[in-house]
């Protein structure tokens, strides 16, 4: 990237619902080719109103989008998920202009548009299908049921802005954007220009879908320190790049002083360990040093997770480097889109310059073995100074600063010696706070259990590859949309992926206190003390027709010692407190014979259901059950079954409906409580 002459267009920016291109000045970015060097797109966003665009996500996209429950939202992004999947060959072929070979590409391309899938269907199935997320079971503050409160979530009221490293362009986008739009909050993107133009056209793609609310997702092509100055406590910023530039982002007066919620996903140093007891030439010894080398290959290096730190045996420094320097000195490098290609250029020229650097300070304190000038070039013509051939260095001190402190952005390990699994840990840690480390043993052993304990705090993941796991472990620089990414200190102390734990960045925790009555209408969630509206049996009414705190009363129904033997009989529970009255008297629990608490869910079923062919299709589960009393021979039970919830599942020929079950005995106490949950036939 540089300020050359060209006549190459401006990559549009998309603001306030407009595609809009920022101004060209002479110093205006050019993005060039990473093989050919070839001129691809200017980046400005110059002259763009950047305040317009942050006023138009708050006063036009939020409320667009938070007019949709969680589960209408999360509908939008299948949909979008489906369209993506179908476009997605053309952000390959870009991919490869900025030096991505295609399975390079797949983490960005297949992984961008998987998270969002993953996040999104997760969220169809376990979010409300309404507008606040209530996240705890309810927190009863009275005994008579007229005061209670909840824990609930709603979407900030501001716009959530994201500036992204320039190594993902599209799972970079599409990781943030899949957790803020279903939480609700409308997102202005800022890729960085480098690969920009993947991230573009993937954006393009996303708004030809058509689907999400106006104002819903924006974009600014360049640099857009402007944006910062335009944003507030309503508002989140979420970073991902160098921990240089997040310092800088930190300090703004934005963060600083009106309190913009920020996450920061940084560089981390990542550290691989080959435990003390694993033999050389076996399985594991080899599944690490080709752990090392796909780190490596994959986007050559340029990758947040990828290994920096080699820790080995002190003993084994120079087998292992030794090893490393010899698969290194035969990868292949070149044109990324050749198959006989091991890996292609970095991003551009001056990315190569920052990694040059950075081996040199790292020689500070290491020898050089391999790299870091290519000695040939398969499918380029010339040299477009992109390339670095792969590097290892052999640290000369294992305490040497730089060695923990340097993350060469390219292909780049140094291997560092260690004395014992305290040692290493000790050394991994020197690093500061990462995103990652994994440890390579050749089974589970304390001293393993105590490396990853000593590890852990350090770090927001721990991979452990071992006999067991090592055919189906998901790689040491993998970050899964299931699972939790960002790590402490230098790593940026952020938080990302994990599921659903990806919306509460986006979200407002609030506690809401008051009847049961109005917790219910605004979270739109039955709580109990609230009204019932007994009338039709709730079971003969369709999934469209039902309403929240629909309900039916059913029994008493006496529990008699001969249901409780043929219950034991017919299910072979034959527990003592059901059957001997000798031992159920000594129970200090029950002291005599007491029902099975499953004998009562049953016949709290055979109670409140209404048996004739009905909308009810089908139980699918049972959430939260207590058994609160014990229930003895000769006791009443009577059930209130209430409709607690509805989830609309869209495309789908029934909802799901959630039911509050509440079992009391004669003298009026519960004696159990659960939430079921049935499938209804909508119409
Ligand atoms: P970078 O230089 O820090 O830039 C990251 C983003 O910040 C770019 O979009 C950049 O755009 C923008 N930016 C820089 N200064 C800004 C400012 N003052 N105001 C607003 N935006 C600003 O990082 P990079 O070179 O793109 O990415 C490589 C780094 O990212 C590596 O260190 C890598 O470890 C890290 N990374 C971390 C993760 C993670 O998940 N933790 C993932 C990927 C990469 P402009 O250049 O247009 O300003």
């Amino acid at each position: 990237m540089g300020a050359v002459q060209t006549d190459v267009s401006v990559l549009s920016s998309h603001v306030c619902d407009q595609w809009v291109t920022g101004e060209v000045r002479p110093a205006t970015p050019v993005v060039v080719d990473a093989v050919t060097g070839e001129p691809i797109a200017r980046v400005s966003a110059d002259g763009l109103d950047l305040a317009a665009a942050v006023a138009h996500a708050r006063d036009v996209g939020g409320p667009g989008l938070r007019a949709h429950t969680f589960t209408e939202r999360a509908a939008m992004l299948q949909e979008v998920v489906a369209a993506l999947n179908d476009a997605k060959d053309e952000l390959y072929e870009l991919s490869a202009r900025a030096g991505s070979s295609r399975s390079d590409a797949w983490g960005d391309v297949d992984g961008g548009i998987g998270t969002m899938a993953s996040i999104a269907s997760r969220a169809a199935r376990k979010l409300p299908d309404a507008h606040v997320w209530v996240d705890q079971d309810l927190v009863r503050l009275s005994r008579d049921d007229t005061f209670h409160a909840v824990q609930a979530q709603v979407a900030m009221p501001g716009v959530a802005v994201h500036v992204n490293a320039f190594n993902y362009p599209v799972w970079g986008m599409l990781e943030k954007f899949a957790p803020a739009l279903l939480a609700g909050m409308p997102c202005i993107a800022k890729p960085a220009p480098q690969a920009g133009f993947v991230a573009h056209r993937a954006f393009e793609m996303l708004v030809e879908v058509g689907v999400l609310p106006p104002g819903a997702v924006q974009l600014v092509m360049g640099g857009a320190v402007d944006l910062l100055a335009h944003l507030d406590h309503r508002d989140v910023l979420a970073f991902t790049g160098s921990a240089a530039t997040a310092r800088r982002l930190k300090a703004h007066p934005a963060i600083g002083e009106r309190n913009v919620r920020f996450n920061a996903e940084t560089d981390s140093v990542n550290a691989s360990v080959l435990a003390p007891d694993v033999p050389a030439g076996s399985d594991i010894h080899a599944a690490f040093l080709d752990e090392v080398v796909g780190q490596v290959t994959n986007k050559s290096g340029q990758r947040c997770t990828s290994i920096r730190r080699v820790l080995v045996p002190a003993d084994r420094l120079d087998e292992v480097s030794g090893e490393l320097a010899e698969r290194f000195g035969a990868l292949v490098l070149g044109d990324p889109r050749r198959d006989d290609v091991d890996l292609g250029p970095l991003v551009d020229a001056t990315q190569r310059e920052t990694v040059l650097a950075s081996i040199e300070r790292l020689a500070g304190g290491a020898d050089l073995l391999t790299g870091p000038d290519p000695t040939s070039l398969v499918g380029v013509d010339g040299d477009p100074g992109t390339f670095v051939a792969p590097t290892v260095l052999r640290a000369r001190d294992a305490r040497s600063a730089v060695v923990h402190d340097v993350e060469a952005f390219g292909p780049v390990v140094t291997v560092v010696g260690y004395d014992d699994a305290a040692d290493a840990a000790d050394l991994v840690a020197l690093g500061g706070g990462g995103l990652v480390a994994s440890v390579f043993a050749t089974g589970v052993t304390t001293e393993v259990v105590d490396l990853v304990r000593a590890l852990a705090p350090h770090h927001g993941r721990v991979l452990v590859v071992d006999e067991t796991a090592r055919r189906r472990q998901t790689g040491h620089g993998t970050p899964l949309a299931r699972l939790h990414h960002g790590g402490p200190g230098r790593a940026g102390g952020g938080s990302e992926l994990g599921g659903l734990d990806s919306l509460h960045h986006y979200l407002q925790r609030v506690a809401i206190q008051g009847s049961p009555e109005l917790l219910t209408a605004v979270t739109g969630r039955w709580v109990s003390g609230a009204p019932r509206h007994h009338g039709t049996h709730p079971f003969r009414t369709t999934f469209d027709a039902l309403e929240v705190g629909d309900s039916v009363t059913a029994g008493p129904r006496e529990i008699t010692r001969e249901d409780i033997d043929a219950f034991a009989d017919l299910t072979g529970d034959h527990f003592y407190a059901h059957t001997d009255e000798e031992a159920a008297a000594r129970n200090p629990l029950f002291g005599g014979i007491v029902a099975h608490g499953y004998l009562l869910l049953s016949v709290a079923a055979g109670l409140f259901v209404a048996p004739e062919e009905g909308p009810v299709l089908a139980n699918t589960g049972l959430d939260a059950l207590r058994f609160m009393k014990p229930v003895r021979p000769g006791d009443e039970v009577t059930v209130t079954l209430t409709c607690m919830g509805k989830a609309d599942r869209p495309g789908e020929e029934h909802g799901e409906v959630r039911w509050a079950v509440e079992l009391v005995d004669g003298d009026g106490d519960l004696a159990a409580v659960y939430e079921l949950l049935t499938m209804v036939a909508r119409a």
